[in-house]
């Protein structure tokens, strides 16, 4: 994307195409009436009817907006090579006990690999290993069958907790989502955990910033998360 100003793309989106956004880290969509005062980091600007206008913004300017045939469109941004929606009503326990027996690296790292599992963000993948209390660091290989059950679940209820929330950055309308203060261990260094009150421990792991509990999510594994401890 053109940086220095924003991009004004004129023309029309035709019959047969789709209009594809990926907000990287930080992108977000704007819907604001012609003439309204744009943010400093517009990347770019659509015209669309009605005198609105939607602008696509990026405080790092990583964001990326393309048009395609629809047609195309899975070919064009490569979505055949994602892996599996956590979403999706089909992604059973299997299906996960399946992606992570081939992967020899830390289960953070494997979890934000979205050829391997698709839809984790950071914020995600923490929170999921704190749930199912996992380790972060530990070899996605190394889980149990009873793990994996606790993983799963952990993940789809993260998820959907987020969507409930319109998930951590603003909307359309510019309402921001509550997703961002809905958080046990995420960006939480030194905090108590909300279980068992140990010091959130912070390391990058594969890069990553990461969080977690040291007692939650003991290295060695655990018999249950700290989800499962608080409904006892
Ligand atoms: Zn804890």
């Amino acid at each position: 994307m053109a940086r220095g100003g924003p991009l004004d793309v004129g023309g029309h989106v035709e019959d047969g195409q789709t209009l594809a956004v990926h907000f990287m880290l930080w992108g977000s969509l704007s819907l604001r009436p012609v003439g309204s005062e744009r943010p400093a980091e517009s990347l770019v600007v659509l015209k669309l009817d009605a005198d609105e206008e939607l602008w696509l913004t990026d405080t790092l300017g990583y964001a990326r907006m393309a048009v395609a045939r629809t047609t195309e469109l899975s070919t064009r941004l490569k979505l055949e090579e994602l892996g599996p929606e956590v979403l999706d009503a089909d992604f059973t326990v299997d299906h996960l006990a399946g992606r992570l027996s081939r992967r020899r690296s830390p289960l953070k790292t494997v979890l934000l690999n979205q050829r391997v599992i698709a839809g984790l963000g950071n914020r995600d993948a923490d929170e999921s290993l704190w749930k199912a209390g996992l380790d972060p660091r530990r070899l996605a290989t190394s889980l149990t069958r009873e793990e994996l059950t606790r993983l799963h679940r952990a993940m789809r209820e993260v998820l959907e907790e987020g969507l409930s929330l319109r998930g951590t950055q603003r909307d359309l309308f510019g309402v921001k989502g509550q997703a961002r203060h809905r958080r046990n261990v995420f960006e939480r260094t030194g905090a108590p955990c909300p279980s068992c009150a140990t010091p959130i421990r912070h390391e990058r792991v594969g890069g990553r910033n990461t969080h977690w509990c040291a007692r939650c999510q003991p290295e060695s594994g655990t018999p249950s998360g700290p989800t499962q401890r608080l409904l006892l």
